[in-house]
């Protein structure tokens, strides 16, 4: 029986059960072995699966299991996981990924890793390594780590709210001595000033502005922190020009993205007594559109004493950052600043869906996370800093614009790197952003390990710059 190039005995395969894409004669050299359960009807016997970019399968149906041998060709990790994931999809219906057996021949540990972490995620935690003891402690580490960072930006917004994220961070700190957290509710943001997060945040009752900082000191060690700092929009309307069903505003909830990954970095860091003393800064609230909604025009004084034009109520990410970032400068006096933001859809539009835009990496940190990006197969773009995009902040009637523009029509793809230049108005130490707007939400519904919703990228490349 002959199926779409997919040879096999089964009882009855629908053919929309299958997606074999045509396969190039890239040369393989080492491969992947799972072993799937498959449903009991499926009868013995064998197929070639034959997947993207020449990644081939060889798949073997024994009573209720399955054997899928994929041969890899030679590809970068980011590549070999598509391919690998790819297979499993042309294999939906015939083959069930529940539990499932992870072993490679003439494999890398760090292909094993990061492919044995999207199978962790596919089969919800039901893998199985027993060749790889060491390597599947560490899956399952990091997968907790995925795990937490998913699950919040997958929860409903209205209970993912800026006080729930405050108090599960509050309540994770009474088991850690060695950090401590500060709250700042909505009436001590005012009276600080720190009026961008209040202008952004003052329309919502359920999900008000909420300045969340927890302070993590190794006993003995004097040097100053870098600080965390992650977007914490719990939901963005667009505010008072509201976001069109085009513009992803379904999606919204992912907003906090940023917030989530640097609370599952910092937790991680910290769980794993990191020798630095590390700073969580996380401004979050929700952009809802309400009679105390921000009006397009507004002139607010920022935290800072910088003062920022609001031209569109939808660009407020950096608005609430640039006051979580003046006021830990000013009461922390951070080393230097490692931002996490689902910031512009220009990272998407721009860059695709399998890449995070870097801004102003230092270049060990550069080096560092290049590497990490390699070894668990996600992918970095790196950018500079450069005086035209910080000329693009500035306007007329305020210090800075919350729309960055370039002469002309030159904006266009450039709305990532504008924005980025916007929060170093802010910074008082080095600024490194990562903009995870495209790889921190599976757009293009083939991210790898992912199903609908979150993907948990960059964390494990981030968790690997920092040796864990
Ligand atoms: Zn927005």
């Amino acid at each position: 029986m002959q199926i779409d190039g997919l040879t096999a005995t089964p009882l009855h395969v629908p053919r929309g059960y299958l997606r074999v894409v045509k396969a190039d004669d890239a040369k393989a050299q080492h491969s992947l072995e799972l072993l799937l359960t498959g449903p009991e009807h499926v009868l013995a016997g064998s197929a070639e699966v034959r997947v993207l970019a020449g990644g081939q399968g060889r798949l073997s149906l024994e009573e209720s299991q399955a054997r899928l041998q994929i041969a890899l060709p030679t590809l970068s990790l980011a590549e070999q996981r598509f391919v690998v994931d790819q297979a499993l999809r042309s294999l939906g219906g015939i083959v069930n990924v529940g539990d499932i057996s992870l072993a490679g021949s003439e494999v890398s540990d760090e292909c094993l890793l990061t492919i044995g972490l999207d199978l962790y995620h596919r089969s919800k935690g039901r893998l199985r390594m027993p060749k790889h003891a060491a390597l599947f402690e560490r899956v399952q580490r990091i997968g907790k780590s995925e795990d937490l960072y998913r699950s919040w930006v997958n929860e409903d917004p209205s209970t993912r709210t800026s006080i729930a994220i405050s108090r599960d961070v509050q309540n994770w700190a009474l088991d850690h001595k060695d950090v401590q957290v500060e709250v700042l509710d909505e009436t001590m943001c005012k009276e600080l000033g720190l009026n961008l997060l209040c202008a952004v945040g003052g329309a919502s009752d359920s999900s008000p502005p909420r300045l969340v900082l927890a302070s993590y000191r190794p006993k003995g060690v004097k040097s100053a922190p870098l600080a965390i700092v992650g977007k914490g929009i719990t939901f963005d309307t667009g505010g008072i020009n509201v976001k069109p069903y085009a513009s992803f505003v379904s999606m919204m909830k992912n907003d906090m993205g940023g917030a989530a990954l640097a609370v599952s970095l910092f937790t991680a860091l910290v769980e794993a007594e990191h020798p630095e003393p590390l700073l969580l800064v996380v401004p979050t609230c929700e952009n809802a559109v309400g009679e105390r909604a921000m009006r397009p025009g507004a002139l607010v004084k920022s935290y800072a004493g910088k003062t920022v034009r609001i031209d569109h109520t939808d660009a407020e990410g950096r608005l609430i950052l640039a006051d979580g970032i003046a006021y830990a400068g000013s009461k922390y006096q951070p080393r230097g600043y490692l931002c996490f933001a689902t910031l512009t859809t220009s990272a998407l539009n721009s860059y695709g869906p399998y890449a995070t835009p870097v801004h102003f990496a230092e270049p060990a940190f550069e080096s560092d996370l290049a590497s990490a990006g390699q070894a668990m197969g996600e992918d970095f773009h790196f950018f500079p800093k450069r005086l035209w995009h910080t000329l693009a902040n500035s306007d007329q009637e305020a210090d800075l614009r919350n729309t960055a523009r370039l002469p002309g029509n030159a904006s266009a793809g450039a709305g990532s790197r504008n924005a980025a230049h916007f929060l170093l108005e802010f910074a008082n130490a080095p600024l490194c952003h990562l903009d995870i707007f495209a790889t921190t939400w599976n757009w293009s519904g083939e991210a790898p390990g992912a199903g609908y919703g979150a993907t948990g990228a960059p964390l494990r490349s981030l968790l690997a710059a920092f040796g864990l």
